[in-house]
């Protein structure tokens, strides 16, 4: 896998790195690498998230949302969605533990 340099993760992290740029590592980040937001998480302050205030993003976590953190990124809002990213999609989820 092609990671962003970790030049390119601290502008992504402070907000400074132009929108191609934050493109590519929101693309990156809900590919599921989770070493970038881990290292990711690390360049950023502590900002603890109340629970609830992600869950919400996960239940509606799709295309859409997707392009909506492409349109109009928030380096800290995508990074709570991104980070809280489960790999297995909600729904399969919710499939598997009734099975
Ligand atoms: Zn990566």
């Amino acid at each position: 896998m092609d990671h962003p340099s970790e030049e390119t993760l601290k502008r992504f992290a402070a907000g400074t790195a132009p929108r191609e740029e934050n493109r590519a590592v929101v693309a990156h980040l809900v590919k599921g690498c989770s070493a970038c937001a881990r290292k990711l998480r690390d360049l950023m302050e502590p900002d603890p998230v109340p629970r609830s205030s992600y869950e919400a993003a996960l239940d509606r976590f799709d295309q859409e949302l997707i392009e909506s953190l492409e349109s109009s990124i928030s380096p800290a809002q995508t990074l709570r969605t991104v980070l809280s990213f489960p790999l297995v999609p909600p729904e399969e989820e919710r499939r598997r533990k009734k099975g």
